[in-house]
């Protein structure tokens, strides 16, 4: 059935020789440096103070950093620096410093709660973190002291004088990074269960980036691209490397303000939004849209949930010359699968673009297994350079995942048209995503069971407008119990990050499961008094 096998219709990635020393910073850098048509643009700007960085101060940071944290901080390859900050200027030197040393990076959600740290830390075992003031408090006392990095101290490592710098740097022996050698450990769910540790090498983040290169626009002046995307999150993530080959000037918020990132786009003159779905969602039913100048817009790009095609449409209609496209991807897949690449592949809506360079994908019927043609849907499968290398000391949830021939099952519903356009059609796998994130129903059910008066709980996503789903609960309570709504969303709510609580509960009196004990999530949606929305 290979004749079923989708093969990207992108151009093939040159990548370099497989057995080549390389780093992903190192990679993306002399990607900037051999091709940039500007000599030193301005590489990242902070929207808040205004505070920017020329491409030729962004790199002597990055060198400063790197001395420091090898000859001061003795970092050495393969250990795993944890990161827990929010999005900042700074976030992309450290990521380019650590892989440069071969440190692995595990960046996690600086909204997340002290038990769930504590998980993701016993997955990728850091020596040491990076984290702010407001986020140090929440880590536990790892070999190495913690790092802030807004701390003036911080800022003085990185603004060491370019000579000073440059000594430095000559007295680094230099660190021999694999393409093979983990680049990253980034948590997710996968298709079931808890939070996992998804490796990823520097050679996957190098295949995504040279999707992107060469940028098939000729352009005049930089692109200039606004991220609301957190860093922590694989697309921020891959981005704050891409924007580098792509000698991008970047514009970093630290929180998401719709006010705030209008009057960004205004004043910096922004021609790239790089934002998930209720940011869209938000500039199609403001009115501060209004308010700003923002005719230097020239795409939005959309991912890491769906957006709907209707949503789209207004869209369109709203703000006619902005090119609004969909990008596809997962954690386990370094981000992309698909996007739009033109304006005029944008225009098919609610598709989620074209497989990207290198990217093979099979749509798998669920009950036969055979790959499916063109048309019909089934699970997607794919294959190919930016899939994970696996979860990190979990061999039976990578083999679930992973197949011995290197297909990857992404646990969601999808078809494929004719021209090769993809569609996700609805989610197969418990994934909830809130505003983008991701919330693991088996996480939730877990803490619910482990509440005295509960005799058993189920977690399910729930439609929303705004955020897109928000997880509702289906409580069993033990006999005589007297636990209310508000009783189990408060329960959950001071256990958890803001972004997974349970937002809907419902009472029964049976969690429905199949004989060997495994929820019939299904079942739960029928037992809602007004029925689901279909999705
Ligand atoms: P994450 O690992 O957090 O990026 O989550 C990956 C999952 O998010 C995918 O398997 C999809 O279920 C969902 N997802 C990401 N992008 C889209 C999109 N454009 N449309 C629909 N679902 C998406």
């Amino acid at each position: 059935s290979t004749s079923r096998t989708f093969h990207s219709l992108r151009p093939p990635i040159h990548l370099p020789p497989e057995e080549t020393p390389f780093s992903a910073a190192e990679y993306a850098l002399s990607l900037h440096a051999n091709h940039s048509p500007w000599p030193d643009s301005i590489a990242i700007i902070n929207s808040s103070t205004s505070q920017k960085l020329s491409y030729s101060e962004f790199i002597t940071r990055i060198k400063s950093l790197t001395s420091y944290l090898k000859n001061v901080t003795k970092l050495c390859k393969n250990d795993t620096a944890f990161i827990l900050c929010p999005n900042s200027i700074e976030v992309p030197i450290l990521y380019f410093s650590l892989l440069s040393l071969g440190v692995v990076i595990s960046p996690a959600n600086p909204m997340s709660s002290e038990s769930e740290i504590s998980h993701q830390i016993s997955l990728s075992s850091p020596v040491i973190a990076f984290a702010v003031s407001k986020t140090c408090h929440k880590l536990p006392k790892l070999k190495h002291r913690a790092i802030l990095i807004d701390s003036p101290e911080f800022d003085s490592i990185l603004t060491m004088s370019p000579a000073a710098a440059a000594t430095a740097q000559q007295g680094l022996e230099k660190v021999t990074v694999s393409q093979s050698d983990s680049a990253a450990i980034m948590y997710s769910s996968g298709t079931t269960g808890r939070v996992k540790g998804v490796v990823l090498t520097h050679r996957n983040l190098m295949a995504v980036i040279a999707g992107y290169y060469p940028s098939k626009q000729e352009r005049n002046s930089p692109t200039v691209m606004l991220y609301t995307v957190p860093y922590f999150h694989v697309f921020g993530f891959f981005y704050s490397f891409k924007s580098v080959a792509l000698s991008e000037t970047v514009v970093v918020m630290g929180r998401f303000d719709l006010k705030n990132m209008l009057r960004a786009v205004e004043k910096f003159r922004v021609t790239h939004l790089a934002v998930a779905p209720p940011v869209v969602v938000a500039m199609t039913k403001s009115d501060l849209t209004d308010g700003y100048d923002l005719r230097s817009l020239e795409t939005v790009g959309c991912g890491g949930a769906p957006l709907g095609k209707d949503v789209m449409k207004v869209f369109a209609d709203r703000f006619p010359t902005v090119d609004l496209w969909q990008g596809y991807g997962l954690t386990e897949s370094t981000g992309v699968l698909s996007r739009s690449n033109d304006p005029e592949e944008s225009r098919h809506w609610g598709s989620v673009g074209r497989l990207t360079a290198a990217c093979e994908a099979r749509i798998v019927d669920a009950d036969t297994g055979d790959a499916l043609p063109p048309g019909k849907q089934g699970e997607l499968w794919v294959r190919g350079p930016t899939i994970m290398k696996g979860y990190v000391g979990d061999p039976e949830a990578t083999s679930t995942s992973l197949d011995p021939d290197g297909w990857l099952r992404t646990g969601d519903l999808c078809y494929i048209d004719d021209e090769g356009f993809v569609f996700v059609v609805d989610r197969l796998k418990e994934l909830i995503k809130y505003k983008g994130y991701q919330v693991a129903p088996a996480e939730l059910e877990q803490l619910l069971q482990s509440h005295p008066e509960i005799a058993d709980a189920a977690v399910i996503p729930y439609p929303d407008e705004e955020a897109g789903q928000v997880p509702m609960a289906f409580v069993v309570k033990q006999s005589e119990s007297r636990i209310n709504e508000r009783g189990v969303m408060d329960f959950v709510a001071k256990q958890v990050a803001p972004f997974k609580k349970v937002r809907r509960v419902e009472f029964v009196s049976a969690i429905p499961k199949s004989p060997a004990g495994k929820i019939l999530r299904k079942e739960l949606r029928k037992m809602l008094p007004i029925p689901l929305p279909s999705s």
